[in-house]
């Protein structure tokens, strides 16, 4: 599918490959920690995957959300596959505080305020280490 970026492209920094899918960090500073899975093969639903590739791919979304809730200890996490703009499986998988951006509304609402620049800052370099936690332990969470 040339047309479908993410096919063409990773999707954000990628911390981690595996057979089926991978898992990206997305690169915004609002949202530090913010993570994708995100499926190989060109497919735009759940129910196009066969019931081993949906277990799969959702142990990889939730081994995601543990570190997420582990290291970044967040408020909430929101889990979230759209795919509106972009039809290829993917998984957001997105720590919120009650002072980021957007809290209480989906971040793809409007900003409300901007998050502490030193709150923010200490954020990012959890997320540098949320990466390394998640590329350490991904493949075990895909041994059955
Ligand atoms: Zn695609």
């Amino acid at each position: 599918m040339d047309s479908c970026k993410l096919c063409r492209e990773e999707g954000g920094s990628l911390i981690w490959s595996g057979v089926d899918c991978r898992i990206v960090q997305v690169n915004d500073p609002n949202l530090p920690g913010f993570c994708r899975v995100i499926w190989h093969q060109h497919v735009t639903e759940m129910s196009e995957l066969d019931l081993s590739q949906r277990d799969l791919l959702m142990k990889v979304v939730i081994g995601v959300e543990e570190i997420i809730a582990n290291t970044m200890k967040p408020a909430k996490i929101n889990l979230a596959s759209l795919g509106n703009q972009v039809p290829h499986l993917h998984w957001h998988i997105i720590p919120r505080y009650e002072d980021d951006p957007y809290f209480p509304d989906s971040i793809w609402s409007g900003k409300r305020r901007d998050t502490a620049e030193s709150v923010a800052r200490e954020r990012l370099s959890m997320a540098d280490w949320l990466a390394a936690r998640i590329s350490e332990q991904a493949d075990s969470w895909i041994v059955s």
